[in-house]
């Protein structure tokens, strides 16, 4: 909703809203908040309030650290959790990071993605339109409030209580978000013991990656009233499965879904195989900012429903990405890499650039595969033309750096510091002697 200033202010005073959290997101995806009492709200509101962009991860150094915020009004909402006696209620806004020369930021995540799209709009898309299906695990709270490693219940998909106790967490949460204004499609228990998904209604990118961080932000704080633990970790269990972050995409013009044409076999249209295309063409490059943590690719691995190689297909669910069966204004591709470790405005914004660089350049994309790909061999595979997505953090990153089509979407600025940051984070790991190292190696040599 696109709330005035006007708006906002009697929003605060008649709803009791004593204090503003103002928050964006770092270039490693974390939700950063400066939270202020609303004697402030007219500083906030013009522009004015300042923070110091040194102490963000990713962001400037010390001697030009004073940045801006600019709230984003279409942000606004209200907390709807009770803030047990410390005050009165507390409201949000998103902002965008501007420099002291009052220039957006180029380290600021959400201006990278702004930027794109308007690279789509420039081509003649007036929305990009992004419906995701973040996956979660609950774990147990210790007696001290501390998380363990013991699972909530031993459900499975789509199961009923007694055995999917998450079920009441998971009520409040779809409850929650629906007042907060998301508009829920379904939740329900996952593939994993203690795994859970809710799907919400797709929006157009920027306020589908705001959506996205909103969602975490309410999932934990609404298990954690619970007595659990919700974690966005992609692979925290060996052994089972992991938690994705399916991404359905497509494009439109004013109305309709540009993705689809009637007279097509498969209902799709030249654009839509071309933005497939570019998808496929930078998969290896993107997945650094699809899949950005070492534990990642511990998901990616044959065997738990993600995938492990660059292919498409209409009829089965093994390659990166599908075509769901839907049309009209749902036909839409999904990308099954992402998980939800992932910066959702330079995830997006990548993808997005790959999309419309293959509209650009009319990249065809191969031919689709209708077979498990789990069971082709190695033959098989190059055969058709399939390859394999980074198996590492430290490959994707290696990936990332030398595609200039996914590193002009997110910007120098921010490549940069993602690229030092995660090197740093592999070489952390990998100093790091593994139990199963032990377990293969200490007594065999
Ligand atoms: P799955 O069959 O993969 O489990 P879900 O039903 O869980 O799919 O989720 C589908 C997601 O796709 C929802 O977020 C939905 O809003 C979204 N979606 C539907 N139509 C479109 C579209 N045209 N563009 C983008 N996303 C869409
Ligand atoms: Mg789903
Ligand atoms: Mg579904
Ligand atoms: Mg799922
Ligand atoms: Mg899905």
């Amino acid at each position: 909703k696109l709330f005035t200033k006007e708006e906002i202010k009697q929003l605060v005073i008649d709803e009791n809203v004593e204090f503003i959290r103002v928050t964006f997101t770092d270039v490693l995806g974390a939700i950063k908040n400066v939270e202020v009492p609303t004697s402030q709200l007219d500083k906030l509101l013009n522009n004015n309030l300042m923070f110091d962009g040194s102490s963000i991860e990713g962001f400037v150094r010390i001697n030009e650290s004073d940045m801006y915020l600019y709230p984003d009004l279409s942000t606004f909402m209200i907390f709807p959790w009770a803030t047990d006696g410390h005050g009165g209620n507390v409201a949000r806004l998103i902002a965008d990071v501007y420099t002291s020369d009052r220039e957006p930021f180029a380290g600021d995540p959400r201006h990278a993605l702004r930027h794109v799209l308007e690279e789509a709009k420039n081509a003649g898309f007036s929305a990009f339109n992004v419906g995701t299906e973040p996956e979660f695990f609950l774990f147990k709270l210790d007696a001290n409030g501390n998380p363990t490693t013991e699972l909530n219940d031993k459900g499975g998909y789509f199961d009923l209580a007694p055995h999917d106790k998450g079920e009441n967490v998971r009520r409040e949460i779809v409850l929650t978000l629906e007042k907060m204004g998301f508009e829920i499609e379904a939740a329900h228990h996952e593939v994993a013991e203690g795994q859970h998904e809710v799907d919400f209604k797709y929006a157009s990118a920027l306020e589908a990656a705001d959506n996205i961080q909103t969602f975490k932000l309410v999932v934990k704080t609404i298990a954690r009233k619970n007595g659990y633990y919700a974690t966005f970790m992609p692979k925290p269990v060996s052994g089972i499965n992991g938690s994705g972050m399916h991404t359905n995409m497509s494009l439109f013009r004013d109305t309709d879904n540009v993705f689809e044409d009637k007279s097509d076999e498969m209902g799709l249209s030249k654009t839509a195989y071309n933005f497939l295309g570019g998808i496929l063409a930078h998969a290896t490059a993107f997945t650094a900012l699809a899949n950005p943590t070492v534990n990642s690719y511990k998901r990616l691995t044959p065997g738990f429903e993600a995938p492990v190689y660059v292919a498409w297909s209409a009829s089965n669910r093994s390659p990166m990405v599908r075509v769901p069966a839907s049309r009209g204004k749902s036909t839409r591709l999904e990308l099954r890499s992402v998980d939800p470790t992932a910066n959702p405005y330079t995830t997006l914004a990548a993808v997005l650039a790959a999309g419309l660089d293959g509209i650009k350049n009319e990249l065809e994309p191969l031919a689709s595969v209708d077979k498990n790909i789990y069971l082709m061999d190695e033959d098989e595979r190059t055969k058709a033309g399939i390859t394999d997505l980074p198996d590492t953090l430290l490959a994707a990153v290696r990936e990332l750096a030398v595609d200039d089509v996914i590193v002009s979407a997110i910007g120098n600025h921010i490549a940069d510091k993602f690229i030092e940051a995660k090197k740093i984070e592999y070489t952390s790991y990998r100093q790091v002697v593994s139990q199963w190292e032990t377990d293969a190696y200490f007594e065999n040599y």
